[in-house]
């Protein structure tokens, strides 16, 4: 059993994968080629943003995003403590200071309580400016944006948000990546929408923004490639890459969010009651990147794991560290966020895809039962 079924999902589209790579290596426009924008405008409809602008991977397109509003030293943002790495570490790459925040022990995400607080106690403390949030929507579920979005402007901070995870989500009938100023997301292979390398892409509504980001993901270029403005960087998504992802996205809109939202279904069927299972709010639509469970204790957890791999079921510990207790972040000041640490000591992800199979989820749930 495979943990996210990769291979599964190339069987299902092979034909249409290989035509898009064949084609793309007899044009041979590697860089830059049609597809690229072709997928832009589809990305863009989607999610029902103006601009889409991909770029090299998830990272980049979250640090061009803090380059475009000059975040940087002096400059607190305000990032969840339970995420992975890059969503903090994007922040201090541009010499700003990430300050990290607790989550809702219920969605994973941001807690907005403890956001405003940690937002009024930096403004209290006078040192660093509030200048950003990164607002992560994690496995696959957005943040709570109704909350963040009123606290950003409260405060006059820029909202960030990281989709990476969150492609395919929604609340209140809006889709993710268009809740924030700008908002990113990554097509690492084992994300909702996945290329087969490396991917990004940023959505925006500000026209300025997008120039901006359309320049400097081509070594700052001004009217042509041989013009250069401003520094910049060189983060592009491929031709191949658009072309693979192409196909991809039709079979993740036709049917690929709703095969996982019906194994997810699958799942809390039948583990109500057993374990604590993730919690979706009223209003808000999962892309479930990851079906994460939490269990009473890091014992309990562990235990679970090991009999799980006993029986041939691959999990995952999505994150066994929190941001705050990172060796790279040990110069920050300390901070408490007792929720994140007790996530990390007891969540655990299960096998998700779009083609997992119900008898699959049916084995996993009966090796689970036997064992908590
Ligand atoms: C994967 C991920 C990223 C980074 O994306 P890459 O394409 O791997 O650079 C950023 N934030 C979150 C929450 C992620 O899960």
């Amino acid at each position: 059993m495979q943990f996210r079924d990769l291979k599964a999902q190339y069987a299902a589209l092979k034909s249409e994968i290989d035509a898009a790579v064949q084609k793309v290596m007899e044009d041979s426009h590697f860089i830059s080629g049609a597809q690229v924008a072709e997928l832009e405008n589809e990305l863009a409809a989607y999610v029902g943003v103006k601009h889409c602008i991909t770029c090299g991977n998830g990272t980049d397109a979250l640090s061009m995003v803090l380059m475009g509003w000059q975040i940087g030293p002096g400059d607190a943002v305000f990032v969840p403590d339970f995420t992975f790495f890059a969503s903090g570490e994007v922040v201090a790459f541009e010499g700003a200071t990430p300050v990290f925040v607790d989550v809702d022990p219920d969605t994973f995400n941001l807690d907005p309580v403890k956001l405003e607080e940690a937002v009024l106690a930096i403004k209290a403390e006078g040192k660093l400016v509030p200048k950003a949030v990164v607002a992560v929507d994690l496995f696959g579920l957005p943040a709570n944006y109704r909350e963040i979005q009123a606290i950003a402007r409260r405060y006059g901070l820029l909202l960030l948000e990281d989709g990476a995870q969150g492609f395919g989500g929604s609340m209140d009938g809006q889709r993710a990546c268009s809740f924030g100023d700008a908002s990113t997301t990554s097509f690492f292979p084992a994300k909702p929408l996945g290329c087969y390398g490396d991917g990004g892409a940023i959505f925006t509504n500000d026209d300025t923004l997008a120039d901006y980001l359309r320049s400097i993901r081509v070594h700052g270029k001004g009217s042509f490639k041989y013009d250069n403005v401003r520094i910049g960087v060189n983060s592009r998504l491929d031709t191949l890459q658009a072309a693979i992802l192409q196909p991809k996205f039709r079979a993740f809109q036709e049917y690929e969010l709703d095969a996982v939202n019906r194994a997810a279904n699958w799942y809390t069927t039948r583990l109500q009651g057993v374990v604590k299972t993730p919690v979706v709010p009223e209003g808000f639509g999962c892309s479930w990147a990851q079906y994460t469970i939490t269990l009473e204790s890091r014992e309990q957890r562990d235990a679970l794991q090991a009999a799980l791999k006993e029986q041939g079921i691959p999990t995952m510990v999505y994150y066994p560290k929190p941001m705050h207790a990172q060796t790279a972040f040990a110069d920050l000041p300390p901070v408490s966020c007792p929720v994140t640490d007790r996530l990390c000591a007891c969540v655990l992800s299960l096998p998700m895809h779009p083609y997992l199979g119900e008898g699959n989820v049916e084995f996993i749930c009966n090796a689970l039962k036997a064992q908590v």
